[in-house]
């Protein structure tokens, strides 16, 4: 069997082995949403997933092996999709969940894992909405372990893009950057996937008469029920154009560096 941070690919005794080591797990948390026409669904989850694992094993490396990382399956589903973060939760293909349900998956893995040994644990999030709802399944999850007498356990919650770097976002964006909510489908989201899942992107699905009026121009405030048209037609609420597997790259390793040293931080 190959060597993986990821729980899934690891056979049960080499994660205990792992966690007896008090090694960092790492939750990703994601949406399936729209992604435009130029994305498969999974973005949300499946960067997370992999912006997790690099996390991991540069914990690792950085570490001489000292820290072990373990990426646990990833929460596939995400909170309801918001019209000023993510096109809205009507659009076809998004599934969302509501905030209760995020909050208790949140909280009943994280309680497993605690009880199987973990006590540093990293919530990494990959859907904007998402943050509060995993927030509280952490709190709720820490009070239960206390509770059973469990009181050395210490979470850390973050969403990936906080940790690229103002220089960063200057240089991949001198046009100006919209800000991460806007970032739905955008350059950032796109040129990530263009580095880890080239299969599932599509630059020809840009089509100039779909992806017209971005970024989004959106009310300051949100409506119930959802007026429709407020969502740009293509889903995205930004311009992917300008994205490319190097601006991928560049991503990558600024937010992974920047990830390593908060998780050092708080756990070496
Ligand atoms: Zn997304
Ligand atoms: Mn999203």
């Amino acid at each position: 069997m190959k060597k993986s941070v990821y729980m899934e690919e690891m056979d049960a005794f080499t994660y205990r082995e792992k966690l007896a080591g008090n090694a960092v797990v790492f939750i990703p948390v994601g949406a399936l949403e729209q992604h435009g026409s130029h994305m498969a669904m999974c973005v949300d989850a499946a960067l997370t997933k992999s912006m997790a694992g690099a996390t991991a094993q540069a914990l690792q490396e950085k570490t001489g092996g000292a820290m072990q990382g373990i990426v646990s399956a990833p929460i596939n589903y995400g909170y309801r999709s918001q019209q000023r973060s993510g096109g809205g939760f009507h659009l076809s293909g998004t599934t969302s969940l509501s905030g209760q349900t995020l909050i208790l998956l949140a909280r009943d893995i994280v309680f497993n894992i605690i009880v199987h040994g973990a006590r540093k644990i990293v919530f990494m999030n990959g859907h904007y909405e998402n943050y509060q709802f995993i927030f509280e399944g952490a709190e709720l999850a820490l009070e239960k372990a206390r509770a059973n007498g469990i009181d050395d356990v210490k979470i850390q919650l973050l969403s990936y893009w906080d940790f690229v770097d103002d220089e960063t976002i200057a240089r991949l964006y001198p046009d100006g950057f919209t800000g991460w909510d806007l970032e739905h489908a955008g350059v950032m989201e796109t040129s990530l996937m263009l580095l880890f899942y080239p299969d599932l992107v599509d630059m020809d699905g840009i089509d100039a008469d779909l992806y017209r009026d971005l970024p989004a121009k959106l009310p300051s405030y949100d409506v119930l029920p959802i007026i429709a048209g407020y969502t740009p037609a293509s889903g995205c609420l930004s311009h992917p154009a300008g994205s490319s597997r190097e601006k991928g790259v560049v991503l990558r390793d600024v937010a992974v560096r920047h990830m390593v040293e908060a998780v050092l931080n708080e756990f070496a």
